[in-house]
């Protein structure tokens, strides 16, 4: 930086060293945030903030454009380290702070500030972080959250989540390069990143995680009714549909026979053993004679069942009593049929406990109805109402809590708007008038 000249006598020299790498510093520092860089997130936004730099200007003898009988008129300098008025080389080093004239030999003498580069008293120089700093720059002196470096020129800066404590600043050059976490947009440390969400480890502390990819989840997530959990987009697009519950199945679930997946939940307490399912209709057929008097007159058969998935027209046979395949097809749990008055009750195996009392009550209660002395070619409204009632009845006796409540939220056709009717009439008119709105009502 200092021009060495071989004429020691020139101390007239007309030369302003300002170093380009200080006038690049400097020109960059000048420039607005690019717009766009940072994305503001809730509150703890980062912004751009440009440090003050010290100008560093270094002066060979006087100063430029003065005449030569101005500069002897002049009086001479005095350094502001030794005090002695200056005969010879000297030096001014200038900062938006101070002004600081040194003869030569002092300023070979004294340490200079790694970040001013203006001579210190030794006294003055403070070592921080391993850099030799003036008081003033050791204060101010601000470092990179990522590389620990002392910030020169732009820098960005982030609040904390909370809004507590310091904020955390990075240096533009990690900015550009270090990874950026999806959620608060901060640049971050591969291993303080989650490589599956690409959410830093401070947001990934609050994030929900998918039920089935085990992957914190950014931004939209789904939850499905009466189950817990919240799944991604992802899962809820390309994973197989629980055939019981309806979530996306997890890393580990179960493939029937039959062509059904069901989830690991469902399948924890599903009954596959026809004899338990007997054992099941067993109790519902006893508990709706007790309470509601529903006895049959004629017995019925009971078969437990895989889905049907074979091709449609084959499963329309078996529906219809022309195959002895299975007549559930879709997404039906069970089946109640009459063919040549012989009554026959299909129940779904594989299906949690709470779901197969709720289909044998359901499937019971249309074998009662059929015996009853009722209007001819009652509605879809009354069959399915009545059935779903008897099902509820059950899933209370049993006390299958949320499963009651999914079948009181269905406002789908018949299932649900059935419901509804026969349940606003026993509210109004108690069991009795259930039956009597049974035995009644057409439409
Ligand atoms: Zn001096
Ligand atoms: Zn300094
Ligand atoms: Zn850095
Ligand atoms: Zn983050
Ligand atoms: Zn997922
Ligand atoms: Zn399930
Ligand atoms: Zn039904």
């Amino acid at each position: 930086m200092c021009n060495r000249h071989s004429d020691e006598t020139n101390r007239h020299h007309h030369d302003i060293v300002m170093t380009t790498h200080e006038i690049e510093r400097n020109a960059e520092c000048g420039q607005t945030p690019a717009e766009g860089g940072v994305r503001i997130t809730d509150g703890s936004g980062g912004h751009m903030a440009i440090p003050r730099r010290n100008v560093f200007v270094q002066l060979l003898g006087a100063a430029l454009g003065l005449s030569a009988a101005r500069r002897a008129a002049a009086a001479s300098p005095v350094c502001d380290f030794c005090h002695e008025e200056i005969d010879g080389r000297y030096f001014i080093y200038k900062s938006n702070r101070t002004r600081v004239t040194i003869c030569a030999s002092c300023d070979q003498k004294y340490p200079k500030c790694e970040a001013c580069r203006l001579p210190q008293q030794p006294g003055d120089i403070i070592l921080q972080r391993g850099e030799r700093l003036c008081r003033e720059c050791a204060a101010s002196a601000k470092y990179c959250s990522i590389c620990q470096k002392r910030i020169e020129g732009r820098y960005y800066q982030f609040t904390e989540k909370d809004g507590k404590g310091q904020p955390s600043l990075y240096c533009a050059t990690c900015y550009a390069h270090a990874p950026k976490c999806v959620v608060c947009n901060r640049p971050t440390p591969r291993e303080r990143l989650d490589a599956a969400s690409g959410a830093c480890l401070d947001c990934l502390k609050d994030l929900p995680v998918c039920k089935a990819c085990g992957v914190a989840i950014v931004g939209r997530y789904y939850e499905f009714e009466h189950t817990d959990g919240k799944y991604c987009e992802n899962c809820k697009r390309n994973r197989p549909a629980c055939y019981t519950c309806g979530v996306p199945v997890g890393k580990n679930y179960w493939k029937f026979d039959d062509g059904r997946s069901i989830c690991e939940d469902c399948h924890a307490r599903a009954i596959f053993d026809k004899d338990q399912i007997v054992k099941i209709m067993d109790e519902v057929e006893q508990l709706l004679q007790r309470r509601y008097n529903m006895v049959l007159k004629t017995r019925f058969q009971l078969s437990v069942q895989p889905l049907n998935s074979t091709s449609l027209t084959q499963a329309r046979k078996a529906k219809e009593g022309l195959s002895d395949a299975s007549p559930l097809v879709g997404a039906e749990l069970g089946l109640y049929r009459n063919v040549n008055g012989q009554a026959e009750i299909f129940l779904l195996y594989g299906l949690p406990r709470e779901m197969i009392y709720e289909t044998a009550a359901h499937e019971y209660a249309h074998a009662w109805h059929y015996e009853q002395d009722c209007p001819f070619d009652q509605s879809l409204d009354i069959k399915e109402g009545f059935a779903q009632w008897a099902a509820a009845k059950i899933l209370e006796i049993k006390g299958f809590k949320q499963a009651l409540e999914k079948l009181e939220d269905r406002r789908d056709r018949y299932y649900g708007t059935g419901y509804q009717r026969f349940k606003a009439v026993e509210k109004k008119l108690g069991v009795r008038g259930v039956f009597d709105y049974l035995t009644k009502q057409k439409r």
